[in-house]
């Protein structure tokens, strides 16, 4: 298996439309380059919680997803590059046929346990896993060492160079981490992709005070989690063809699609210098159709 490339990972200056006349430069930090499945954020999330686990030492790593979470293949694939096993305990009732996420999580030797949506709201823990040995990363990796890691993402820019860093937000983990690391000058854009309700109050809990400027963007969600429209499958299509940069329907999609859109009704001030964080989940535009994407 490959694996891990920080190398890899560039900043390229992108041409948006009506940015350049309003004298603001964007670029895009592409941390979709990393490794082809732990890909963009979801690594930086998960660095310290394998660390404090090998610490302990707990040799299986268990944690919660739905049936085409980044984040559960990403727990798979890095237990595989750290030999450690890994359970997912995933949300629903095993499938006739797996989603393309879970055979690959399983490709890297996750083992899935399935639970029922009670089970899994409640978030129990099957009891054979609440012992010494089970280590839990919480579900996205939201917590205290998923922002910690996810700040560690500013250590890829030149310090200073940005007056707005632009996210897209699930759990929120990443954004505190962003905001955490930031300058005092550098205002955190958090673009809110699924519609989570509870995202400031997730965020607010995981920051460092006095926190750097922040603020939600809470309109360009597409209706919610996986879902988008005609209009977004467009965007990404054209956006590909004008940048090279491929993005997903869950997350990047919405989050270019909503920076593009504030440009263009001044929400920046004119002189303004973005960097857009590619997170990555590419892997999840396998449940599209065949010939949906150009990429
Ligand atoms: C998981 C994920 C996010 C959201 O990260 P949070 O820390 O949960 O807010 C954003 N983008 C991509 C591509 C992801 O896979």
């Amino acid at each position: 298996m490959q694996g891990l490339n920080e190398k890899a990972i560039s900043t390229d200056p992108v041409i948006f439309s009506s940015a350049a006349e309003k004298n603001i430069g964007v670029a895009v930090l592409r941390l979709d380059r990393i490794h082809p499945v732990i890909s963009g954020n979801k690594w930086f999330k998960l660095k310290y919680y394998l660390a404090d686990a090998e610490k302990i030492p707990a040799r299986t790593i268990i944690s919660f997803g739905g049936p085409w979470s980044n984040h559960i293949v990403a727990v798979a694939a890095a237990g595989k590059l750290f030999s450690l096993r890994t359970i997912g305990l995933i949300r629903g009732e095993r499938p006739q046929n797996l989603s393309a996420t879970l055979q690959e999580a399983v490709s890297y030797g996750m083992d899935l346990h399935f639970l029922n949506r009670n089970d899994y709201r409640s978030k129990k823990l099957p009891d054979q896993m609440a012992a010494p040995g089970y280590y839990l990363i919480p579900e996205g990796g939201y917590g205290p060492f998923g922002a910690a890691g996810a700040s560690d993402i500013f250590q890829l820019v030149t310090p200073g160079r940005y007056t707005h860093i632009c996210c897209a937000a699930g759990t929120g983990t990443m954004a505190a981490g962003l905001i955490n690391a930031a300058m005092p000058g550098q205002t955190t854009v958090v673009v809110n992709v699924l519609k989570n309700p509870s995202l400031k109050k997730n965020i607010d809990a995981l920051l460092k005070s006095p926190a750097t400027p922040w603020v939600i963007i809470p309109d360009h969600h597409f209706g919610g989690y996986a879902k988008y429209s005609g209009e977004l499958i467009a965007f990404m299509n054209d956006f590909y063809r004008r940048t090279n940069i491929p993005s997903d329907f869950v997350y990047t999609a919405k989050l270019f699609f909503a920076v593009e859109d504030l440009v263009r009704k001044d929400f920046f001030p004119a002189g303004s210098s973005l960097l857009i964080i590619h997170s990555g989940g590419l892997q999840g535009n396998a449940s599209l159709k065949k010939g949906t994407l150009i990429f």
